[in-house]
This record gives C-alpha cells, sequence and structure tokens, in this order.
C-alpha cells in the first residue's frame, strides 16, 4: 500500500545543503527583512523565503532563532501562559496511522475520568494559579459526551465564579456542537491540521468518511465562524513531508489567521501504521531542529498569536520545551491529569512528565523558565493578543 509514497518523501539532508548554499549567497538580509516588526516583514515571507528560513544553518540559524525572540519579547514581553491539561479520556472513534491511542490499538487500556476527577483537575489548576484549562479526548461526537463535556463546561465555570479560562481539543464536531460548548463557556478551541497538504493528510490519515481533509477544514472554519479562539498546527518531521509541505503549513495559519498554534515533532509510536516508516524520517535532533525553526518562523509572521511549547518538544529533548520557549513559543500545557491515567494517553510513545506530581511539575516550571529568562504569568487566562486586537477592531 505504501510503496509508491516513498517517492515522495524528500531527504531533509538534500534539501538543506541546496537551500543553504543558496541561503549563504543572499545572505542574513531575508532575516533582516523577515524582522521589520512583525506585519510588514511577515508580508514579504513569501513560500519560497520560508523554505529558505526553514533551512538555515550556522549563523543564519542564529539569526533566525535571535530575531524570532526578539520579536516575541517586543510583543508579548517574557511572560509564559499555563494551560492545566486534563486528558478526559482515550477513547476514540477514529485510527490516525499516527496516534498510539487510535481505535485499533487494542493494546491501550481505555478510561473516562469521572466528573468528580475533572472538576478536582481543575480545582487545583486554579489552586495552582494556572488560569486556564485545557480539556482533551479522543474523538466521540455521540450524544452522551455532548452533553456531558457541556455539563463539565458549565460545572467548570462555575469554580471561582468562572475564573479560569477553557480551552478544548476534542477534535471534530458539529457546528452546533462547537456553539453549544462555547456558549457553555469554552472560548478556546485548538483542532490541529496535522498537515495542511491534502496529500500529505492522506498518507498520515486512512481515506474514509472517518477522516476526510474537508471536513477538518471545514471544522477548523467553524470553530472560526463561531467565535473561540481557534487554535491548530502540525507535526514536524513526518514520513513523506517536504520543506515545502511545512512552508505551506506556516502560509495556512496565517491565511486562516489563527490564534493559536501548537506544532511539535513528530514521533514514531510502535503499534501504529506509521512505525514502519521511522527508518525514513529525519533524526530526531532533526526533526527537533525543524520545529524549532517553524516555531521562530511563525513568530516572525505572527509576532501576537500564542504558541505552544508543546511537550513532544521534551520528549525529544530534555530542553526542548526551553529551547521552543526561546524560538518565540509562549504557551507550556502542565499535564494535571491523575498520574494513573496519563500511561494510559500516549498518542506518541515515552511522553515526557507522565510520572510527574502536578505540584512537582509546577516548581520545576518556575525554576526551569526563571533559567531562560521568562516567568509564568500566573492567574490569567493568557489570551491570544491577536485575537482580542481583532475582536477589539471589529
Ligand atoms: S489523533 Fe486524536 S482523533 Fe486521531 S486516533 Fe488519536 S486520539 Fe483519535
Amino acid at each position: 500500500m505504501y510503496a509508491f509514497f516513498r517517492n515522495f518523501y524528500l531527504c531533509a539532508k538534500f534539501q538543506t545543503m541546496t537551500i543553504t548554499e543558496i541561503l549563504n549567497k543572499v545572505g542574513p538580509s531575508i532575516l533582516q527583512q523577515a524582522q521589520d516588526s512583525g506585519t510588514e516583514g511577515s508580508r514579504t515571507l513569501t513560500h519560497e523565503k520560508i523554505k529558505l528560513l526553514l533551512a538555515a544553518e550556522g549563523d543564519d540559524k542564529k539569526l533566525l532563532f535571535d530575531q524570532a525572540l526578539q520579536t516575541k519579547l517586543a510583543h508579548l514581553d517574557n511572560y509564559v501562559h499555563l494551560r492545566g491539561l486534563i486528558e478526559y479520556s482515550n477513547i476514540c472513534t477514529k485510527y490516525c496511522l499516527y496516534c498510539g491511542v487510535r481505535c485499533k490499538n487494542l493494546k491501550v487500556e481505555r478510561y473516562t475520568l469521572s466528573d468528580e476527577e475533572v472538576i478536582e483537575c481543575a480545582k487545583l489548576a486554579h489552586e495552582l494559579g494556572y488560569g486556564s484549562v485545557a480539556l482533551q479526548s479522543g474523538e466521540r461526537s455521540d450524544k452522551a459526551f455532548v452533553d456531558k463535556i457541556t455539563y463539565l463546561v458549565q460545572e467548570i465555570k462555575k469554580i471561582d465564579n468562572g475564573s479560569l479560562g477553557i480551552t478544548l481539543s476534542l477534535g471534530e464536531q458539529t457546528e452546533e456542537t462547537y456553539r453549544r460548548w462555547f456558549e457553555a463557556g469554552a472560548h478556546r478551541y485548538l483542532l490541529r491540521i496535522e498537515a495542511s497538504n491534502e496529500d500529505l493528510y492522506y498518507k498520515i490519515h486512512p481515506h474514509d468518511e472517518k477522516h476526510d481533509f474537508q471536513q477538518r477544514l471545514a471544522c477548523i472554519d467553524g470553530l472560526l465562524k463561531v467565535g473561540y479562539q481557534t487554535g491548530t498546527g502540525v507535526m514536524v518531521g513526518l514520513p513523506f513531508q517536504t520543506l515545502d509541505d511545512l512552508a505551506d503549513d506556516l502560509l495556512f495559519f496565517k491565511q486562516k489567521d489563527v490564534a493559536m498554534v501548537g506544532m511539535g515533532p513528530f514521533i514514531p509510536h510502535p503499534d501504529t501504521p506509521l512505525w514502519q516508516y521511522r527508518d525514513q524520517i529525519p533524526s530526531a535532533e532533526e526533526r527537533m531542529e525543524l520545529t524549532l525553526k517553524m516555531i521562530a518562523v511563525l513568530r516572525l509572521m505572527m509576532p501576537e498569536i500564542n504558541m505552544v511549547a508543546a511537550t513532544a518538544n521534551q520528549t525529544v529533548d530534555p530542553q526542548g520545551r526551553e529551547k521552543a520557549i526561546l524560538a518565540g513559543a509562549n504557551v507550556i500545557m502542565p499535564n494535571l491529569t491523575p498520574n494513573e491515567f496519563r500511561e494510559n494517553y500516549l498518542i506518541y510513545p515515552d511522553k515526557a512528565c507522565v510520572k510527574d506530581k502536578p505540584d512537582e511539575c509546577h516548581s520545576c516550571l518556575d525554576v526551569r523558565l526563571a533559567a531562560i529568562g521568562h516567568k509564568v504569568l500566573y492567574n490569567a487566562w493568557g489570551d491570544s493578543v491577536a485575537f482580542t486586537k481583532r475582536q477589539k477592531k471589529s
């Protein structure tokens, strides 16, 4: 089935060499141009220029990271926003080809948190001063699930008179469901496109009625229409993915004018169909590096959006989250899921922080961020500045 796909895969090293030669000729002027304070600079970032930046090495790469950090500090200061992550359930009706939680993986022990457990996690987030929670789950759209989420959102909003912001990451739903949850009190929604190139999308998802690229696009549009601070994102270093795909992903975020983006390195899971291509992807180090460049270039293109330093970064590199923050990210999602369930929510293997207790994670974060000149903004929702400004204008 996959034999012909191999022809599509372009080795990152081959591209880097070619592009580095070009970049050396052009010099760092492209980076300078890109930084011209936000929107002006971002207008100059065409597909070809983005590709060049993603292939930057040596001094060019250093300059790219430097300018992304300066852009972030100028627009968003050195604050990091926290979203206490609650992995509500690993029951999923889908079977994405990269995901360890896919319903066809019979090795996974399935769980759903009780209402009390969810509320306890949310209360803990509030006590720790996180300001926001993110409720994530495998995808279900049956009435019982939709009703339950509505109830849980309403209950979380009752904590200290609605002081917690709520992000949902519950997959594809009808616009009516999105609206219902929004009206219940959720105001941010994360739905990663995973690959904005339709061909690539179908290499990492089955091509059937449950996994429909156009439907996913329609869901993102539906979220924007309902009024969520809408987030999306991709995996970096997928089999068959090229620098062209990645450049187009960044342009897709810009074109959709999303409020949040989450990007992390692809990490193959042994119990998934994509595992067979693990030898055909860039090394873990290269995937991490490319993720950081994606974050940095996007920060130049969209200076005021929220960008997550994904846990996948830390899984690949113990300093991965800090590196992502220094490359331009400004959000971290500490895991508040009760420890006994975390081992069963492994979309990718060896996930970082699975064994950490919430309070350990909390103090560890403060120390780690202080070491890189950043600090947590406690007791705040940490909304996307880009979104808030747009709201004010309209
Ligand atoms: S990525 Fe999400 S929707 Fe796809 S199988 Fe995993 S949990 Fe389900």
